[in-house]
């Protein structure tokens, strides 16, 4: 029995040999099971390859170092394919991810009833509260709109059967938005909550824009409705464009053609021009995302491994 975690880390130096630190704890606590620790270096600028390197002497620790910073969605996805393990494990290197949460799940999978075990924070303490509003909005909006249920809170740390990664690895585009890949692919995930944990080293990576332009994507990955929103929008103008037709045909037949409402024509035009210019919007964010895809490109370039280092 193998388990193998997967461990982006992208400018991480100072988190690295503590995160390593704690696992070893609970590696001995499973020994009969061997582990494979795989760090994924993002294009990391600091000196976390450095340190990669030297912790690949030990035989529990491998790495991928990636040509340039290409994201942890690429990260994880590296991992997936790279992993050899029976149950497959993703984690932060920033011991927000309480590892010894890693034995319940090993014991829970163990059990056979589940393929996945995953991990949801219940409270977000320390986080600002502009940014857990939004983040609740955007659950409630993108679980509106999309078929493929994504859990409020849900973390990128769980651990997986061989089965359920090999599945993952068939979803092979290339805007990748795990969360949704993972629940899309169905199986059983059972789900443990757990307080929310602050970093312990370094910084987050993730600022307010970034999480704000991530959500557009992961609702562009996931749901079409804004492009049906967009022609609902068409169909609702065209209404109340014949009403006013009308409207205007019958006053004109009734009370002749005084020239006014100049200012309302200026308000309708803004407003219509406005939806028109959203609507492009939209359609020009799908479309972008479809140039992405059929372009092909690989998802993550490889520069180094453990055994370019051995
Ligand atoms: N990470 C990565 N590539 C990136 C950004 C982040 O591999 O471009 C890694 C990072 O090193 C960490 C994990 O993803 O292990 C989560 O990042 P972070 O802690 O900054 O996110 P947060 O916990 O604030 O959501
Ligand atoms: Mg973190």
């Amino acid at each position: 029995m193998k388990i193998s975690i997967i461990v982006p880390c992208y400018n991480e130096e100072e988190m690295i040999e503590l995160y390593y630190k704690e696992m070893q704890k609970v590696m001995k606590k499973l020994e009969k099971t061997e582990f494979e620790l795989i760090f994924i270096n993002d294009g990391s600028t600091d000196k976390t390859l450095d340190i990669l390197r030297k912790l690949s002497k030990n035989k529990d620790v491998r790495y991928i170092s990636f040509s340039r910073n290409f994201g942890k969605e690429a990260g994880i996805y590296a991992g997936l394919k790279y992993a050899t393990g029976d149950y497959v494990g993703l984690m932060d290197v920033d011991l927000q991810d309480p590892p010894e949460m890693l034995i319940e799940m090993y014991n829970t999978l163990e059990e056979k009833e589940y393929d996945c075990v995953a991990t949801r924070r219940v409270s977000r303490e320390g986080e600002p509260p502009i940014r857990s509003f939004f983040a609740r909005l955007y659950y409630k909006i993108i679980n509106k709109i999309s078929k493929t249920e994504i859990v409020d809170g849900a973390r990128d740390f769980r651990l997986m059967t061989r089965q359920m990664v090999d599945s993952i690895l068939e979803v092979t585009e290339y805007n990748r938005f795990s969360k949704g890949i993972f629940s899309w692919v169905g199986y059983k995930t059972k789900w443990l909550e757990y307080k929310n944990v602050e970093r312990v080293a370094g910084t987050s990576k993730w600022s307010f824009w970034k999480l704000f332009l991530y959500s557009l994507e992961s609702i562009v990955a996931f749901s079409t409705v804004p492009l049906t929103i967009a022609s609902v929008f068409g169909i609702l103008f065209c209404l109340v464009a014949f009403i006013i037709i009308v409207f205007i045909v019958i006053r004109t037949l009734v009370f002749g053609d005084p020239t006014s409402g100049w200012p309302s024509m200026v308000c309708i035009m803004f407003f219509i021009g406005g939806v028109q210019l959203l609507c492009t919007g939209i359609l020009g964010q799908y479309l972008s995302k479809t140039y992405l895809e059929v372009k092909h490109r690989p998802i993550y370039i490889v520069k180094e491994t453990e055994e370019d280092n051995g």
